[in-house]
């Protein structure tokens, strides 16, 4: 009985699958609401300041481990994966992606963020499948999330076998590598939970070893102050110094944890035109992105996550990124580009482009 009626769950959850993959989800799972058991681990997390300035997550606390709090009613959590390799990425698309990282004067963006905003794209296709349940059992109770920090996302995937934690604490399946984007909807349903899949990372400690700032600082916990996604991203104030030259030409995420897992090789390619890259953030130069004005970011970032972090971040990234490169090459041409954005930019930005104009043994 679902819902008051005569549905028989396991069919029920087959028919959702069936409608989540035509909306382009490449696996579907449900979870139970009970979490108990992570809230030691997610305490823990919090009392090392491993979540840095995510206020967001110390505020939500141990809620985070109890869906049944943040939606009132919930009984069971719907998971969702969805595969997100731009689809024109080659074979061996990891070494396109190293070779990039190698060229100091080359632009890094992480490839999920180089198409549509993941979080409109995800919710938007849940909100469909909700729609569809809601065809079937009738009303219910319902709310959908994507990378959303009241709940506790990787948890639930690898709970109801969406992957396993890898080392790097991102979810992972032996048939799609990691790059792919999660998604839940709470409800007020009783669905019958599907069951987790084993956890295959073995002896490996790749991404522990290629991690440019050691921020895996033991498996599967990550500190987040020192990750450069974090760094790029969430982080607000100034890059700490320590850390910026292991940035490199990233200026905004890091896929190093991604590019060196052997699981990768598995990785799929997005069945949806949404993720499809903009070729802006392929094959930019970083002094191609310098030089854009305000405006202009905005209008290269309009419907990417990108647009999030704002053109302050964006400026100080790249300035970070232009002062490694700087430090190679000593190019005239960046210190100019530099110094000329230097007036009219903001104290934080400014005091990165201070310390980019130094990285090439002039101030
Ligand atoms: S995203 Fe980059 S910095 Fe963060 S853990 Fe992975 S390799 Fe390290
Ligand atoms: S690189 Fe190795 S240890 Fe890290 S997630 Fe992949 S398989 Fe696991």
């Amino acid at each position: 009985m679902i819902n008051g009626h005569e549905l028989d769950g396991n069919a029920l959850v087959v028919q959702i699958r069936a409608w989540g993959h035509e909306l382009g989800f490449s696996q579907i799972g449900v979870a139970s609401v009970d979490l108990a058991d992570a809230e030691a681990g997610l305490q823990a997390w919090l009392d090392a300041g491993f979540h840095g300035e995510m206020a967001y997550m110390a505020r939500h606390g141990l809620r985070r481990a109890r869906p049944a709090q943040l939606v009132p009613g919930t009984l069971s959590v719907i998971t969702a994966r969805i595969d997100y390799l731009p689809r024109q990425s080659v074979d061996g698309w990891q070494a396109v992606e190293w070779q990039r990282l190698a060229q100091p004067e080359a632009a890094a963006v992480s490839i999920y963020a180089r198409g549509r905003d993941y979080h409109r794209v995800v919710r938007a296709r849940l909100q469909r499948l909700a729609e569809r349940i809601e065809s079937v059992v009738g009303p219910f109770g319902y709310r959908v999330f994507s990378d959303s920090a009241p709940l506790l996302e990787a948890q639930l995937a690898t709970r109801s076998g969406l992957g396993w934690r890898g080392k790097h604490t991102l979810v992972l399946d032996r048939d799609a590598g990691s790059t792919f984007f999660l998604g839940e909807i709470c409800v007020d349903l009783a669905l019958p939970p599907t069951e987790p899949v084993a956890a295959h990372c073995g002896q490996c400690t790749a991404c522990l070893d290629v991690c440019p700032t050691r921020a895996i600082v033991a498996p599967y916990r990550l500190d987040a102050r020192r990750c450069i996604s974090y760094l790029t991203i969430e982080h607000a104030g100034p890059i700490p110094v320590q850390w910026r030259a292991a940035m490199g030409n990233r200026i905004y995420g890091c896929d190093d944890c991604q590019l060196v897992c052997p699981w990768n090789k598995y990785a799929r390619r997005a069945t949806i035109a949404d993720f499809d890259a903009r070729k802006v953030f392929t094959s930019a130069r970083l002094l191609d992105l310098w030089v854009w004005s305000e405006a202009e970011f905005l209008h290269h970032t309009t419907g990417t996550a990108i647009r999030r972090i704002g053109y302050e971040r964006w400026q100080r990234n790249l300035a970070v990124a232009l002062g490694n490169a700087l430090r190679g090459t000593r190019d005239a041409a960046v210190t100019q580009a530099l110094r000329e954005r230097r007036e009219g930019a903001s104290a934080l930005v400014r005091e990165h482009i201070d310390w980019a104009v130094a990285q090439g043994g002039s101030t």
